[in-house]
């Protein structure tokens, strides 16, 4: 067993590194050779400290139309003018300039949550991933920050994508379904997601990923349009969204409750590789 001190001073490179190893030799659970749960997250945390990532301030590079086949979906088409400011009403047309949609969004007051909330939580993680993460709304730290998965929860999920060598530096881009913080934290409302999802849509469309990652029973169910399915019963299966691979699997903050979903947050991640490396059959 290694002392704190020793274990502190490992890079998140290598906190991945141990955790990738244990679980490829079948461990469930984050032990790192003594490193704690609690230390690895500090790791990252501690790395994000020093500028590894940059916090989205500034609207980032425009992108261009999408090229997917895609389904329209209501309140997402095709514009070439540009944004146009909304408050309140979407436009008819949402813009395909990545900077537009965001700035939109930014101001959006569609539903009741715009009353409560401190930001427009959009997105982290550049427009060009190859991997789209999608989780369900804002919580209290996500609504100060206004960045999606900060916490313990957004550490240790940056931690297990780094076992697949996946960043948000540089390859996954995350957004919810909700881009304000419901009150309480309690479920997202049909209307407020009606309302909100051709943000996602568009996202979707302009980021164009190989994969989407849906984690949580919320955002898994809406993508899959298994309305009442168990999260387990989803996992295991590459869906699609919108003519875009999907995989489900666990919410970050449930694997910080229950260690023993680790081990089946690992399995997906394969899952996920394999698609994103174009393997899967
Ligand atoms: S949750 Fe979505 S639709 Fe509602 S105000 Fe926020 S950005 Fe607009």
């Amino acid at each position: 067993m290694s002392g704190s001190n020793r274990s502190i001073e490992r890079s998140p490179q290598e906190a991945a590194r141990l955790l990738r190893q244990r679980l490829e030799m079948g461990g469930g659970e984050l032990y790192l050779d003594g490193m704690t749960r609690e230390e690895a997250l500090e790791q990252v945390s501690r790395a994000k400290g020093k500028g590894t990532r940059q916090r989205p301030t500034a609207a980032p590079t425009s992108t261009q139309a999408p090229t997917q086949a895609q389904s329209p979906a209501p309140g997402v088409g095709s514009s070439t003018g540009g944004a146009a400011k909304s408050s309140g009403a979407l436009p008819a047309v949402l813009p395909d300039d990545y900077a537009g949609l965001r700035e939109i969004a930014l101001e959006c007051t569609r539903c009741g949550l715009a009353s409560g909330r401190t930001q427009v939580v959009f997105s982290d993680g550049p427009p060009t991933a190859r991997l789209m993460v999608v989780g369900e709304a804002p919580g209290a730290n996500e609504d100060a920050s206004g960045v999606p998965f900060v916490g313990m929860a957004g550490q240790f999920l940056d931690l297990l994508l780094a076992t697949v060598e996946l960043s948000r530096k540089d390859s996954v881009y995350i957004a919810n379904v909700l881009k304000c913080r419901p009150p309480g934290n309690r479920d997202p409302q049909p209307e407020e997601i009606e309302a909100c999802s051709p943000f996602l849509l568009k996202q979707i469309d302009l980021v164009k990923p190989r994969a989407l990652l849906a984690v949580g029973s919320f955002s898994a169910r809406l993508l899959t349009g298994r309305d009442g399915t168990a999260l387990g019963k989803l996992r295991g299966a590459v869906h699609t969204y919108h003519g875009v691979p999907l995989v489900v699997t666990y919410h970050p903050a449930a694997l910080l409750r229950n260690r023993r979903w680790i081990r089946s947050f690992w399995d997906d991640l394969q899952l996920l590789r394999s698609v994103i490396d174009g393997d899967h059959a």
